[in-house]
């Protein structure tokens, strides 16, 4: 068990090659690279989501001004 580093955001012990030392608020930290990975990509989907919604949000937006300029003649 000599290559594993301890994850402290699994709080587990990975392989050495899977881990990524990185800096957070209290210190450098080991972290294994599918812990950050999955978080990159929870974040891109959020924020994909994010944009969709204001996408939505602007068709709507528009349409309704649309009916309001159709209402008015
Ligand atoms: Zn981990």
């Amino acid at each position: 068990m000599a290559d594993t580093i301890y994850c402290y955001h699994c709080r587990l012990q990975h392989p050495k090659e899977e881990m990524r030392r990185i800096e957070t608020k209290t210190g450098k930290r080991w972290r294994c690279l599918k812990s950050i990975k999955a978080t990159q990509r929870d974040r891109e989907e959020r924020e994909a989501f994010g944009r969709q919604m204001t996408a939505i949000n602007k068709a709507e937006a528009q349409s309704k001004a649309r009916m309001a300029l159709n209402l008015g003649n």
